[in-house]
């Protein structure tokens, strides 16, 4: 997963000027009128604040229009960290500033009412706790909605349920290395499929798959949501066919689904994960989206399951 961090220069531009001597204006007529502020519309004499051409009373600016730190609630007038929702922190706190893990927002006071710390290092704010699969249990109600709504794509997988494991990032860090997967890499979910043939020469006589996945523990049920499709459509391919897919086709597929479960959840935080995705620079999970998206909208989705049941890779021309 990529920061959503970036660093953004000073929110005001702190022009200090008298009026007619400030940045704004080489072309204003040198009989300037009386600068006004623009918070309150009074006169300014003196020393004032420029945002955005637009010019303040240091006091108007600071209590009523600069943004407030979402850490410490005190106005934000020099460098400051933002977030992709417009939340400030001042660039002071340093590590005193969390992100969310899941949502982007900077954890504060002010934006998401605090956070919480889990034990393998992830920041996670309260907005997203409300909803967070924390069991198993939990975990199995919203695989089974989304295996039918998998199924309503014709992804039907012919499977009983699949065993769902929940844990932290060194637990599931260690179980994708002890584990042959098919295709790993992810660290939010993984499926496992142990592969049993009986063969005659070339011919297999017998297959049998045996299904787990698995995944963080605590990721808000959106997310959830949207990892398990991920994870559904490997499961599903280790059972539509034992040919070994393209790394972009198996993890493009993947991704399609999964941006297709958060379009359908219709959330601002679904809407910026989904951005992610479509951005994603990833030569894997990224130019994979990409290219079964351009797929899909030109020879739809039977199509693209066709190929995946038949086919190493895309056509060429995607
Ligand atoms: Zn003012
Ligand atoms: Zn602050
Ligand atoms: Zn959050
Ligand atoms: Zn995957």
């Amino acid at each position: 997963m990529r920061s959503f961090w970036r660093l953004v220069a000073a929110v005001a531009c702190l022009a200090i000027g008298g009026p007619g001597l400030g940045p704004a204006a080489p072309s204003a007529p040198a009989t300037a009128q009386a600068l006004s502020c623009t918070y309150c519309g009074r006169p300014i004499e003196g020393r004032y604040l420029q945002d955005q051409g637009r010019a303040y009373h240091h006091a108007c600016y600071a209590g009523h229009v600069a943004p407030r730190c979402v850490v410490c609630n005190q106005a934000v007038m020099g460098s400051s960290r933002v977030d992709r929702w417009g939340f400030h922190a001042h660039v002071e706190h340093g590590k005193g500033i969390n992100q969310c893990a899941y949502c982007g927002r900077i954890i504060g006071a002010g934006s998401t009412g605090g956070g919480v710390a889990y034990t393998d290092g992830r920041a996670v704010c309260n907005l997203c706790r409300k909803t967070a699969i924390d069991t198993p249990e939990a975990g199995v109600k919203v695989m089974r909605r989304i295996r039918k709504r998998l199924a309503d794509w014709g992804v039907v997988l012919d499977y009983p349920p699949i065993p769902l494991q929940l844990g932290m990032r060194p637990w599931l860090q260690q179980v994708q290395r002890q584990g042959s997967f098919a295709f790993g890499g992810e660290t939010v979910g993984l499926t496992r499929a142990v592969v049993s043939q009986r063969v005659r020469g070339q011919e297999v006589l017998d297959r049998r798959v045996d299904l787990s996945i698995y995944a963080l523990a605590g990721l808000p049920e959106e997310v959830f949501a949207s990892v398990i499709g991920h994870e559904l459509m490997h499961a599903w391919g280790h059972l539509a066919g034992s040919q070994r897919r393209q790394p972009q086709l198996e993890e493009g597929a993947a991704r399609y689904v999964e941006a297709v479960i958060l379009a359908e959840a219709g959330s601002p935080e679904g809407a910026k994960r989904l951005e992610m995705i479509h951005y994603d620079d990833d030569p894997t999970y990224g130019t994979g989206f990409r290219r079964v998206r351009r797929f899909v909208e030109t020879r739809g989705w039977p199509a693209l399951l066709e190929i995946l049941r038949t086919q190493h890779d895309l056509p060429s021309g995607y």
